[in-house]
């Protein structure tokens, strides 16, 4: 047995206190020049981290922002502002070669698996395809891929099929072992079970559960349903219009929501039981938030004030900065 040198034991804690990945204040506005500043951002100065081994659930309505934050940390989008950064090194503006250096550690599922896979190519050449890239030769890439396939509940033999003799179900979960197969420490999720059925979802969240608990990954697990977010994350974070309306512990934002919107949220996320889903209905017709479509963008404030039952002179002269309410943080004048 080795005694570990105060050296050592130091440098083990800084990576234990080290973000996997912490966003501060992002800003992206698409478009160029005056007509990207003249746009709206479509995320508006995001900051939010993700521990080692943690999985942080992004949430919103369609539009809100959530892919674009996705993209940007995967290289995918330019930055217009604020900071990305990955183990403690700036990626915020990583070039070609540093994100080929990052490509195996932080991967992606989305919501299609056919952005993923390509239907020309067998599945064992597309899981292949990333061991490749960093070296890995023919024949361990296709006993690697085989074994990945086992790994998410396929057989072996799948790696001579093509992506269109499996089910949706199947498909996303050849998509996983894609991401998962350089063994990552981050995976970006992005509506990654929004398009399967209820049982199929059930599936797969368990399986990227399973995986994540076996290899300690990171996970940021982006839906726009609250309810398919609170089966895997530790923390939540809720978007509306590109700004963080609330972030804090999962069981604290889902629970107990404290903004309108994330109440809003709750109470619009489908639950299987009818009464249950009736209840919900009823609180939400209570609570008077308006419907997106009533109401178009205005300039300064907090941005949800337009549909928010609580809202007064105060909400459309200030933004509401996040404030801890109850161990959540909170950015409502009001909560
Ligand atoms: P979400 O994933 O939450 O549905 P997105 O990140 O896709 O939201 O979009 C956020 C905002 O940015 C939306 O208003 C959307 O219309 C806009 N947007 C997304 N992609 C583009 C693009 N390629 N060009 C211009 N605007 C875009
Ligand atoms: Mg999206």
């Amino acid at each position: 047995m080795s005694i570990a040198t105060p050296e050592l034991q130091d440098s083990a804690a800084g990576a234990l206190a080290r973000p996997m990945l912490e966003v501060k204040d992002l800003v992206v506005r698409y478009g160029r020049g005056r007509k990207a500043a003249a746009a709206p951002a479509a995320v508006d100065g995001v900051s939010f981290t993700i521990a080692p081994g943690e999985t942080v659930g992004l949430v919103g309505e369609s539009g809100s922002g959530k892919s674009t934050i996705g993209k940007a940390i995967l290289g995918l989008q330019a930055v217009s502002g604020g900071s990305i950064e990955y183990q403690g090194q700036d990626i915020t503006r990583a070039n070609a070669a540093q994100r080929r250096k990052l490509g195996g550690e932080l991967r992606a599922v989305f919501q299609d698996p056919n952005s993923s896979l390509n239907p020309r190519n067998t599945v064992g050449a597309s899981l292949a395809e990333p061991l490749r890239l960093r070296g890995v030769s023919a024949a361990d890439a296709r006993e690697k891929a085989q074994v990945m396939l086992e790994r998410v509940g396929l057989p072996r033999e799948a790696v001579d099929r093509y992506p269109s003799q499996f089910s949706g179900g199947q498909r996303q979960r050849i998509a996983v072992a894609r991401a998962l197969i350089c063994e990552p420490q981050l995976v970006v999720c992005d509506e990654a079970v929004s398009a399967l059925d209820l049982s199929t979802q059930a599936q797969v969240l368990n399986l990227l559960a399973d995986l994540r608990d076996e290899r300690g990954l990171s996970y940021l697990f982006i839906a726009h349903d609250i309810s398919v977010v609170q089966f895997l994350a530790q923390r939540v974070v809720v978007l509306y219009r590109g700004q963080v309306m609330e972030s804090g512990p999962a069981a604290a934002v889902t629970e107990s929501p404290k903004h309108p919107f994330t109440q809003a949220l709750v109470a619009a996320s489908p639950v299987p039981r009818p009464a249950e889903q009736a209840e919900r209905r009823s609180v939400r017709e209570a609570m008077g938030v308006r419907t997106a479509a009533s109401v178009s963008a205005a300039p300064g404030g907090c941005p949800f004030r337009q549909r928010c039952p609580l809202a007064t002179e105060l909400c459309a002269a200030e933004r509401p900065a996040l404030r801890t309410v109850g161990g959540s943080d909170v950015a409502c004048h009001y909560a």
